[in-house]
């Protein structure tokens, strides 16, 4: 069986210990895992704190080439890498899927590879002239979640080393192997200690975040945990990017023409099982559209090969861990004896973490599947009569990622665009994210945003000359 392992300083180690993956599919062994201890995680702290001088040395243009062929790397191996994201976290090769993330990994690399922060000068008159710098902060630790573990380690690593840091990545113990690898592979072209691994659950994640070199802690996960991050960043005054969860709505004006829609709707819901932050995880339809939006969904959702997804002909694969299953599960049955009208699609294979696609109407703000954050395959749709009403309760919850609002003519939406309380609306379409416009949460799904300029600034201290004249 393989042992996969972490890479400090430019080299695999020999793990301290180790602990079995298991395929969520189909529950076979994956490999080992390794797991850190607190040694190694100030080993791999240390690596990245002596080599990031020399690494921020290094002209902007080295730095933006050695970044270009992280990118070739990722690409010439992205069938390998898929294949491990499709192993070990679930989602399938085809479709929105493992192929569709190593897409991602590369267009997020070679972006902030094409940018630039070069020195602004914010103000001159005759006695004076501020000209503001961008440095590198340090040594930054990237926590990462298990939804998409390559492409948000990769939101997390890129704008880090481009602007000259140097990072210590923690993967989710559910999904550590196919980053491991990931990790060696870039190793071949960066320079040793400016990207290690540390693994192992959420101690050794605080262990990382409380570590006295740390100089920025980028986390992508849970609201619960994004707390704890909060605190243990108290420690060093690290600045934090914290990616958190989203409760997002999306609401279907009055009269839209729901076939046009239809197919945005089903995947801006169920990507990736939905188990992604921005997906749609609440659903406002008016009174009088609610049975069309029923059926043109559940037509789509029966329609859909539920299965491994290393079978080429699969859409929709099963849930990552038992936790998350066993979550998704309670909410739906939750809804079950709350008389909810729960619609079930799709043949589920009788082993793996497997769920129907579950369309849930008759359902209220208030019911838990509406309130919580499901991070499955169950949709709420919730009828409303005034459309002030489903802004209220889009705006409703503490939850602040994403909203989307859904029309035949985009410019009534775009009036209403603004009123709903997320980091991003988007209209038309849902979860659309791009490496060049920022993205982050409003109210409790996080601060700071990452992509584009603006990420990359988030990576960065301001160093302000002022030169007296
Ligand atoms: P999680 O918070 O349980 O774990 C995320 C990471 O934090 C893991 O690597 C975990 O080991 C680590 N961790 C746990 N406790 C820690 C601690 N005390 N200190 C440091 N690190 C610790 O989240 P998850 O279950 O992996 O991910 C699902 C959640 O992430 C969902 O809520 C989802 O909405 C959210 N998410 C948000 C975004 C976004 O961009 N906003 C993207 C993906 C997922």
């Amino acid at each position: 069986m393989q042992t996969y392992r972490n890479t400090l300083n430019g080299t695999l180690v020999d793990p301290v210990s180790c602990y079995e993956i298991f395929n969520p599919a189909n529950g076979q062994s994956l490999g080992m895992a390794p797991e850190s201890d607190e040694q190694e995680v100030d080993r791999a702290v240390q690596s990245a704190k002596l080599a990031q001088n020399s690494w921020a040395k290094q002209g902007d243009k080295e730095r933006r080439d050695v970044i270009n062929r992280v990118a070739q790397i990722l690409e010439e191996n992205s069938d390998y890498l898929a294949e491990l994201i499709t192993r070990e976290q679930g989602k399938p090769l085809s479709g929105p899927g493992s192929r569709f993330e190593m897409q991602a990994c590369v267009g997020w690399t070679q972006v902030p590879a094409s940018l630039d922060l070069p020195p602004e000068i914010v103000y001159e008159d005759d006695e004076r002239k501020d000209t503001l710098h961008r440095v590198p902060l340090g040594v930054v630790a990237a926590i990462a979640p298990w939804n998409w573990p390559l492409m948000i380690a990769i939101w997390q690593i890129i704008p880090a080393i481009r602007m000259g840091n140097a990072v210590v990545l923690k993967p989710s113990e559910y999904t550590p192997i196919a980053t491991l690898e990931m990790v060696r592979l870039i190793n071949q072209v960066l320079p040793a200690g400016v990207l290690n691994t540390v693994t192992g659950d959420g101690s050794i994640g605080s262990k990382l975040t409380h570590h006295p070199e740390i100089n920025k802690i980028m986390f992508t996960g849970s609201e619960s945990t994004g707390r704890r991050i909060i605190e243990a960043s108290a420690k060093n005054l690290s600045p934090i990017t914290l990616e958190l969860g989203g409760n997002d709505a999306a609401i279907v004006m009055p009269g839209t023409n729901v076939k046009n829609i239809a197919n945005d709707l089903f995947w801006g819901a169920f990507l990736n099982m939905g188990q992604t932050c921005a997906c749609i995880k609440r659903l406002y339809v008016h009174e009088d559209d609610y049975d069309a939006v029923m059926a043109e969904l559940s037509a789509i959702a029966s329609q859909m090969k539920i299965g491994d997804g290393m079978d080429e002909s699969v859409l929709v694969g099963p849930l990552q861990n038992k936790m998350q299953f066993e979550k998704v599960q309670e909410l739906v049955s939750d809804a079950k004896t709350s008389g909810c009208d729960v619609r079930e699609f799709g043949e589920v294979p009788d082993q793996g973490y497997f769920m129907p696609l579950t369309l849930v109407g008759d359902i209220k703000d208030g019911q838990r599947l509406v309130d919580e954050e499901q991070f499955g395959p169950a949709l709420p749709i919730i009828r409303y009569r005034d459309l002030e009403d489903a802004v209220e309760s889009a705006n409703g919850l503490d939850a602040g990622l994403g909203a989307s609002l859904w029309a035949d003519k985009p410019a009534e939406a775009s009036k209403l665009a603004t009123r709903l309380e997320a980091g991003t609306v988007w209209i038309n379409q849902h979860g659309a994210i791009h490496p060049m416009v920022p993205f982050g949460g409003n109210k409790a799904s996080g601060y700071g945003v990452e992509f584009g300029i603006e990420g990359l600034k988030a990576v960065t201290q301001s160093r302000v000359v002022s030169l007296k004249k």
